[in-house]
């Protein structure tokens, strides 16, 4: 009797391990494929400018519906992207994408706006990153200053000593560096003072319930404050409510993105947006 019931509970763990290695299977097919044959689309998050209240930047986010699956969220392809390496080909597909957004902009005259993309540090780490990042900007007639990278904190911190000459090349491109997530890794004050980055983006978790937990109230003070000492740029994620922006703003963050402004939408409909808010120039 205990046998079958041990028999039974191994088939049950083992056709859950069944799904999940054919779920993720079945992912990773399907990522070959959608780059192969296109499959995936950017939507667009505005980022506002707390001192003038414009539409500074917006962040390209990756956005997918899998043939069988349905529509999966980035943080469950993209580490399937990264262990496949399939995220090489992925993230220069998105930088082409978002460079040709911008200069489509442009040509409609809509200035101002930079272009943010987020990049895996195995991107980084890939030697011939650099060059395309180069190409492809200029490909689309544009500079390194019309372009904003961000690498989630924990990836950076892990991996410092190996991307550390590249950061300092793409900052001597133009290119703003920013450290996504920020207060979710772990940083110490001597390696960030080290890394040649400009902004820091305050995690969503600690800005979402800033108005009642005092604790991260105080953590977002404290990032503001400590990266105005080295010089960084803030910029608060996840801002749902005017409380929250409020908040910060009285604490001198400079900028912030989240539903309160706009989800993230079509290249059309933010278009629309940064008219609406920017103006025409
Ligand atoms: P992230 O770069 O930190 O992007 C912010 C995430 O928060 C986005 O989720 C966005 O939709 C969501 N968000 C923005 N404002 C709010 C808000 O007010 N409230 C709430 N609850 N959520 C908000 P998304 O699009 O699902 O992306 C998740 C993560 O996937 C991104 O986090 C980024 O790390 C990664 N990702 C997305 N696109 C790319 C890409 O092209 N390349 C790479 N390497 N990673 C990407
Ligand atoms: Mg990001
Ligand atoms: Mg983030
Ligand atoms: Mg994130």
């Amino acid at each position: 009797h205990a046998k079958s019931r041990g028999r039974n509970t191994f088939e049950f763990f083992s056709q859950a391990i069944n799904r999940g290695v054919r779920e993720r299977l079945d992912i990773e097919n399907g990522l070959r494929d959608a780059l192969k044959h296109g499959g995936f689309k950017l939507h667009y998050q505005p980022q506002i400018d707390l001192t003038t209240g414009s539409i500074c930047s917006v962040e390209a986010l990756l956005r997918w519906r899998h043939p069988l699956l349905g529509v999966i969220a980035p943080d469950r392809f993209i580490p399937i992207a990264e262990e496949t390496k399939l995220i090489l080909p992925l993230g220069l597909w998105v930088i082409d994408r978002a460079c040709h957004q911008l200069r489509a902009w442009r040509n409609d005259g809509i200035a101002g706006v930079r272009m943010a993309v987020n990049v895996s540090v195995k991107q980084l780490q890939d030697e011939s990153f650099f060059e395309a990042l180069g190409s492809i900007v200029e490909r689309h007639g544009l500079s390194g200053s019309d372009i904003e990278l961000e690498i989630t904190e924990s990836a950076i911190m892990e991996n410092l000593s190996r991307v550390q000459a590249l950061l300092k090349s793409l900052q001597d491109y133009g290119i703003t560096l920013s450290i996504d997530d920020f207060g979710t890794g772990y940083s110490s004050l001597g390696r960030l003072k080290l890394l040649p980055i400009q902004s820091l983006k305050i995690d969503r978790s600690f800005v979402h319930d800033i108005e009642t937990d005092h604790g991260n109230a105080k953590i977002c003070d404290g990032i503001i404050a400590l990266g105005h000492s080295l010089g960084l740029k803030i910029i608060a994620e996840g801002v749902e409510t005017d409380a929250q922006k409020n908040l910060l703003q009285n604490s001198g963050c400079d900028a912030i993105q989240g539903f309160l402004i706009a989800k993230p939408l079509p290249a059309d409909d933010v278009a629309k947006l940064i008219t609406q808010v920017n103006g025409m120039t």
